[in-house]
């Protein structure tokens, strides 16, 4: 589904990414982890072109989405982000922040927005809350709002920045528990997180990011349970 070549982030003279190689399969599970600033953020940024690459090569779905003739919004409609920050809008309710995009972008009609938009509330346990506003919401609820927002353009693949960063630890496993059944059922996702445990269970796949590289990745068994490079190990040794 997405294939990664080369890929390469600068800002000045300081460069971020140094050649990501990567390919991502339909219904693949990839876990991102490594130490702060080890660039995990830009390469998820670049994925979907919210930073432009300086260099080397990204395809989705056989098209080259970092060619100059491409339609960046039509790329980007089919990837969802969740962001640290849950970034809901503070004045529209939990339906208006679910359905606007569809509405505004797709050209929903608002009965089939909302139909669709209850539907993803029920996913993700919140549909009582369909006519409250963010600010009444608790910070695992409005992550879990954010995640039926993105849902609800019908992503091809989901990218996750640390979507449970900014939470209080108790809200942490309601919003881990969205994102597994969304792996479940057969969504391609991307994640980045400090959460190992569910790395380790929900990952098809971990990779370890360090310095702007990918220096290690493999399935969870390999990477947690048998770590070859000695800053794998030693990143691990800190957070396990
Ligand atoms: P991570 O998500 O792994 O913590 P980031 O991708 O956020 O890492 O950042 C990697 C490095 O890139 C950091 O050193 C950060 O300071 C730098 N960086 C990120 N964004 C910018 C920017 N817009 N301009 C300059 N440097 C940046
Ligand atoms: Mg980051």
């Amino acid at each position: 589904m997405i294939a990664v070549k080369n890929l390469q982030k600068h800002y000045g003279k300081l460069e971020i990414l140094k050649g990501i190689d990567l390919e991502i399969k339909k219904g693949e599970v990839v876990v991102v982890i490594g130490p702060s600033g080890s660039g995990k953020s830009t390469f998820l940024r670049c994925l979907n072109l919210l930073e432009q690459p300086t260099g080397g090569e990204i395809t989705f779905e056989g098209e080259s989405i970092t060619s100059k003739k491409h339609d960046i919004n039509a790329t980007r409609e089919k990837m969802g982000m969740v962001f640290q920050q849950f970034n809901l809008f503070p004045h529209k309710t939990v339906l208006q922040n679910i359905t606007l995009a569809p509405i505004k972008v797709r050209k929903q009609q608002q009965a089939v927005a909302d139909k669709f938009a209850m539907e993803l509330l029920k996913t993700v346990g919140l549909e009582d809350k369909k006519d409250v506003y963010p600010a009444q919401l608790s910070g695992g609820q409005k992550q879990r709002i954010a995640i039926a927002r993105a849902l609800a353009m019908q992503p091809h693949v989901m990218l996750f920045d640390e979507p449970t960063s900014a939470l209080d630890p108790e809200m942490v496993g309601e919003v881990l528990e969205v994102m597994k059944k969304l792996a479940e059922d057969g969504m391609t996702m991307v994640i980045v997180t400090h959460e190992m445990g569910f790395a380790r269970e929900v990952g098809d796949r971990i990779l370890f990011m360090d310095g702007g590289f990918i220096v290690e990745q493999g399935t969870p068994e390999q990477v947690f349970g048998n770590p070859t490079h000695a800053r794998t190990k030693d990143f691990l040794s800190k957070v396990l």
